[in-house]
Order: C-alpha cells, then structure tokens, then sequence
C-alpha cells in the first residue's frame, strides 16, 4: 500500500481546498431548518461549490447523481438529495460534502440538528464529533495509522454506541479516495507510519443502536439495519511534525 506524501505546492493547494469546503459547510449549516428539501439542500451546496471555481467531486462519482449526500436520521451516509424529502422539526441530517480545487480534493461532513432534536440522539452527534478528534489525537508523525482507529473505538466504545464497520476514512489528495483506509473501529496490526504530507479524510460514522447497516433499493442510500439514528463527521486532515492541521475546519 502505498501512501502518497504530497510536496509543499499540494499542501498549499490542499489548504485552499479545504479551507473552501469549511466556508460551504458553514453556508449549508445556516441553511438546515425545518422544511428544507434535500433537493434545496443539494443546489445550493452545488452552488456554492462553483461559486469559488471549484467542482464538487461526488457528482458523478460512481455515478452518484448529486453533489452533496444529505443522509437523514437512520440513513448513515449516501442519501440522494430529493425534492420530495423535507427536513422536519426534531430530525438530524449529515451533510457530507467534497470538492476538487485546482486537481486537489477535499472531503468533509457535518451531522446537523433540526429544531428540537431528542436528548439521546443530540448527544450521539456530539460524540461522534468528539470521536474524532479523540482519533486525530493520535494523527502525528512517527504513530501508526491503527493508533487513530483505536483511539476512535476506544473513545466511542464507552457510549455502547455501534461503529459503521464496512464504509471508512481514506487518504486523500489528487483523488478522492486514497490508500489508506482507515477503520473507526480496533485493528490488530498498527498500520502504515504517519509521516508528515499525508492527508486523511478521517469520518467516523456511528449508529445510536447496533452497528449492522444495509443499502436500500437506490443501491446508494446507507442505513442502519435497525432504524435507530446515525452519526457523520469527518474532516480532511494534514499529517505535520507536530499536532495535525484540520483542513476542513476554519481557524
Ligand atoms: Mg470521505
């Protein structure tokens, strides 16, 4: 497996992508109320996206049809925006949004809440936030990709959440999926060195009940199998000397 280190010029290039993709999440995030389409949602993200010369890298993307997944309560990731879903008081929603900026892609997701959303579930968004940023703890040259995996587990485990265990991070750069995956959940083995220049869309996606998903008939939409509600969050990630640089964040 072979992890692409990219030179100066990408992570400058890189840095831009992300740092765009941050400023469209903010916009779709003011955007999320209650009777809000998942269609509307999808236009503007793609209008967004385009307004700062970028392209957004999931439309067509294995023949995905939309430029945004929006994946609403039990739906995990890979909900197809559709304008007759309505958003409505008391639903969350994932938002997971790329997009390609001079050759360079970036990856991001946000689970939203809508109106009033049950103490239960608001707490699994802020956890699988949380869970993040207990992985990329570990994100530092000279630890093992595994240890990112782990710290993720470790931290979530407590809740009794369940860990989506067939979808997983990836590295990132001049394509949007690269080598290497990265599970949310403990490895065996300790996996590649990080070094500095490697850039990971590390997202974990954790469900309130049991972990098992299935793919509904649109052969697209990801849910968990037993209709609890689901979690997304995930940034693009800069492997440095010291702490890691969160691309998809605004400083
Ligand atoms: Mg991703």
């Amino acid at each position: 497996m072979a992890v692409s280190i990219k030179s100066a010029r990408e992570i400058e290039l890189m840095r831009e992508s992300g740092r765009i993709l941050a400023m469209v999440h903010e916009e779709l995030g003011k955007a999320i109320r209650p009777g809000i389409t998942t269609l509307e949602i999808d236009i503007l993200a793609e209008r967004l996206i385009r307004s700062y010369d970028c392209i957004p890298n999931f439309l067509h993307y294995n023949g995905f049809p939309a430029s945004v997944c929006v994946s609403i309560n039990e739906e995990v990731i890979h909900g197809i925006p559709n304008k007759k879903r309505v958003l409505k008081d008391g639903d969350i929603v994932s938002l997971d949004a790329g997009l390609i900026y001079k050759g360079y892609h970036s990856d991001a997701a946000r689970t939203h809440l809508v109106g009033d959303v049950a103490p239960e579930v608001q707490k699994l968004v802020e956890e699988t936030r949380n869970c993040f940023f207990a992985g990329i703890k570990m994100a530092k040259a000279g630890n093992h990709l595994f240890d990112i995996s782990n710290a993720i587990d470790e931290y979530i485990s407590q809740f009794g959440y369940g860990i989506v265990r067939e979808f997983v991070g990836h590295g990132i750069g001049a394509r949007l999926h690269e080598d290497p995956e990265i599970p949310n959940f403990t490895q065996a083995r300790r996996g590649v060195k990080l070094q500095p220049g490697m850039t990971l869309a590390i997202e974990p996606m954790i469900n309130l009940g049991r972990a098992d998903i299935e793919i509904l008939d649109d052969n697209w939409t990801v849910v968990a199998a037993d209709g609890l509600p689901s979690a997304h969050y995930e940034n693009t990630v800069l492997i440095t000397d010291g702490e890691p640089e969160i691309l998809t964040m605004l400083k």
